[in-house]
């Protein structure tokens, strides 16, 4: 595979970043996951977009444009000769050759950029023809999770509680509410309307969210932005996740309640469906 690293395209074997790199010793860094379908990016506006936001908020700068950044994202996907998958992309704040809770001066210290790119059937898969089991695990994240930060231990941890209660994912739960799942935004469906937690720091702004919440305006579904509970979750007709990597992702189980018939609801399928099809169509 051949990755990117600060301006050089180079065997993955030879790619190194420094071991004072803040991204390694602080989580001090942002990252993008864009998929690639029919070997072109999905929504990259949306990810740079929301990129430049996150930088912004850490006080950090991109070492190249946001042009130069889908050049190279287009430059790695032609490459490595992926047709389907994604491109992973993470900005950290670099390092001056020591560990300092300060901030090393941006004018000496240029952040670091890496690139790597993973082939990975995303269409279909059997996780979105099955449905995924979800359990509900207490949110103890940071309180900028607006803020796509490269700080996972957590949602990795709620990931393991998953796989070890027998069940593929967990949603994560604040104060009786769930605020979103591991790497995915949260939804359920009851009596037609679709219910998700509304924008605030207490999520992140998922880049699928915004474009399946518009599809699903324009096919007139019904839509709530607020905060849900697990019960209600649990008592709901059917539900689903969002996130660039997956799409839509329809969700079977809640805690061990079944949803619906236990299949995937028509609303999650029908969203997939469309999702997939304006995405490709829109790809660049
Ligand atoms: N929430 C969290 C915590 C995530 O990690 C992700 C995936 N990056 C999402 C939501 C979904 O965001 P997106 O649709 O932009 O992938």
């Amino acid at each position: 595979r051949t990755v990117y690293v600060n301006g050089n395209y180079l065997p993955e074997e030879e790619a190194t970043v420094s071991i004072f790199d803040r991204g390694f010793l602080f989580a001090d860094g942002v990252y993008e996951v864009t998929s690639i379908l029919d070997g072109k990016l999905v929504d990259f506006a949306g990810h740079a977009a929301r990129l430049e936001r996150s930088l912004t908020e850490l006080d950090m700068q991109s070492p190249v444009s946001m042009e130069a950044l889908l050049d190279i994202h287009r430059e790695l996907v032609a490459r490595n000769g992926i047709e389907q998958g994604m491109v992973y992309m993470q900005i950290t704040r670099g390092s001056d050759g020591d560990r300092d809770f300060v901030f090393p001066d941006p004018e000496t210290t240029k952040p670091s950029l890496v690139l790597f790119t993973q082939a990975k059937e995303l269409v279909d898969t059997e996780a979105a023809q099955k449905g995924n089991r979800i359990i509900s695990v207490e949110d103890i994240r940071w309180g900028r999770r607006d803020i796509k930060t490269v700080q996972l231990l957590y949602p990795s941890m709620a990931k393991m509680m998953a796989r070890k209660a027998g069940a593929d994912d967990a949603w994560l739960v604040q104060d009786g509410f769930v605020t979103e799942g591991t790497s995915n935004n949260a939804y359920i469906v009851k009596d037609g309307k679709i219910i998700t937690r509304n924008l605030s720091s207490d999520i992140l702004h998922g880049i699928t969210r915004t474009a399946v919440l518009k599809f699903a305006r324009e096919a007139q579904m019904k839509i709530e932005e607020r905060p849900f509970t697990i019960d209600e979750a649990k008592a709901a007709d059917e539900a689903f996740t969002t996130s660039a990597s997956a799409f839509v992702m329809p969700v079977v189980s809640v805690d061990g309640a079944t949803l619906g018939d236990g299949a995937p609801g028509p609303v999650a399928r029908r969203l997939r469906e469309i999702y997939i099809a304006e995405m490709r169509k829109a790809a660049i």
